[in-house]
């Protein structure tokens, strides 16, 4: 079935304070590979015989700090990465005064690049280091992104991105609830829903228009009312333009 645009950008237009939940389909454009995909699972476990949820485990980065730092520089840090048309077009919602608040699943801050501002990053991000001694903060420019980074203490530093066995930012949690509540418009793309407990969060959705855009059909379609099968930039450019 043909995507009628027109008529969603007139409903969105009705119902403008907008909550987007985007997962890594958003940042594939951008060169940032999605390591849950099936090629991505299979490089993991290929290279480093160990499932992607071990490797990005807690213990995992305790235990084996420098196989972990191997796989995290060479597959989640892409510097020089560029925020691509889907970025864009939310960026450029919120630059026009319009309310929106995006909840993302991604941890390559590209959101922030394209401009940004009401951001909630659900699993961290990959622009953010602390020091496991003393707390110290650093940014990715601040550090080489090769082997082990250490802090000016002699510590080891940790990215602050939330691994499995961790759990997820309380008081972002509750603002993202917050912020589910009270929109009007829901849009989620570029997951499958099936990561908790971010996927979860769509249940405290309040408000009465709700679209998903994924390429492929996700077991959460029959929650949306309106489904799009199509490419996430090409989609959030229609619906969100002036
Ligand atoms: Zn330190």
């Amino acid at each position: 079935m043909a995507i009628n645009y027109s008529f969603l950008h007139e409903l969105i237009k009705k119902n403008p304070r907008i909550v987007f939940l985007g997962g890594a389909g958003v940042s594939t454009d951008s060169g940032i590979p999605d390591f849950r995909s099936k090629e991505g699972i299979y490089n993991v476990q290929s290279k480093y015989g160990v499932p992607y949820e071990v490797m990005l485990s807690h213990t995992y980065f305790m235990e084996h700090t420098e196989t972990f730092y191997d796989f995290y520089w060479s597959t989640m840090v892409k510097k020089g990465a560029k925020p691509n048309a889907a970025h864009l077009a939310l960026a450029s919602y919120e630059k026009r005064g319009l309310p929106i608040t995006i909840l993302t699943q991604n941890i390559d801050g590209l959101h922030q690049d394209a401009g940004s501002k009401a951001v909630y990053e659900l699993h961290g991000s990959t622009r953010r280091y602390f020091c496991q001694e003393c707390g110290k903060r650093y940014s990715l420019d601040e550090i080489e992104p090769k082997g082990i980074p250490h802090c000016s203490c002699g510590g080891i530093l940790k990215p602050d991105v939330v691994l499995y066995e961790e759990p997820l930012d309380e008081s972002l949690l509750e603002q993202s609830v917050n912020a589910l509540r009270f929109c009007d418009t829901l849009i989620v793309g570029g997951t499958s829903l099936n990561v908790y407990p971010a996927a979860g969060l769509i249940n405290y959705f309040g408000g009465s228009l709700s679209i998903l855009i994924n390429k492929e059909a996700t077991p959460q379609d029959g929650f949306f009312k309106y489904v799009i099968h199509d490419d996430i930039a090409v989609a959030l450019k229609e619906l969100l333009k002036p």
